[in-house]
């Protein structure tokens, strides 16, 4: 167990000293394992754990600046810093991707996003991945770059649809993630 992470020995403890005081704030979603996982809890969901369970975030050994958890680049990521790294990762490997693929390109390529899908650190959100993966019409389309990037586009407008975001304009994925934009705001 990482050091940073409250056992449930701690948290139980933290509930005995105040019994009006929750395990776990609200949002704090549990592992598998039965402890906070911290990949599928926002930065200040878990911060609000430690205030409310009392128990003491880990001492630093070295001064740290008082900058807010989701501002640090030194810690453990939290759900959206998680899901910004990965949806970079994902979309630069299809602005990366062969206009014409082969075949075995083709198959490492889903082979990969199953793999992904299962191995997602926020497990809450891997299984509705795999769940909408599963979805006959959101097979992954692989055998062209233009074709991989607007579908990678589509994977991430559902999540953006889940959460209640905004979607992104599918025509603009290359200009995002490959070219940059058209008015040369990136060169
Ligand atoms: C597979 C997966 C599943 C996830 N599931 C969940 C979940 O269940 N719950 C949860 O809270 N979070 C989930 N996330 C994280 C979530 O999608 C966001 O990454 C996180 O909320 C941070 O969002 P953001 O607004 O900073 O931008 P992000 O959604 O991370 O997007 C980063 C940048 O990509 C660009 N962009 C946005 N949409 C698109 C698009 N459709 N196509 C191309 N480019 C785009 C924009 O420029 C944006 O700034 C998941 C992430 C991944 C990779």
């Amino acid at each position: 167990m990482a050091a940073s992470e409250p056992s449930l020995l701690e948290a139980q403890k933290a509930d005995s000293r105040d019994e009006h005081t929750p395990r776990f704030s609200k949002g704090v979603e549990l592992g598998p394992d039965g402890k906070p996982c911290r990949t599928c809890t926002s930065s200040s969901e878990w911060k609000a754990m430690f205030k409310s369970a009392k128990i003491p975030s880990k001492t630093p050994a070295v001064t740290t600046s008082p900058l807010a958890i989701a501002d640090r680049t030194d810690c453990p990521p939290d759900i959206e810093q998680l899901g910004r790294a990965s949806w970079t990762l994902l979309h630069s490997i299809t602005a990366a991707y062969p206009s014409n693929p082969s075949p075995a390109k083709q198959t490492e390529t889903r082979d990969f996003l199953s793999l992904f899908s299962k191995l997602y650190p926020c497990h809450t959100c891997a299984s509705d991945f795999q769940t909408w993966l599963k979805e006959g019409r959101n097979a992954p389309r692989v055998s062209s770059r233009e074709e991989f990037g607007r579908w990678m586009c589509e994977a991430h407008n559902a999540v953006n649809v889940k959460l209640g975001k905004e979607k992104f304009d599918c025509d603009r994925w290359e200009e995002r993630w490959r070219t940059g934009w058209k008015d040369g705001g990136c060169d």
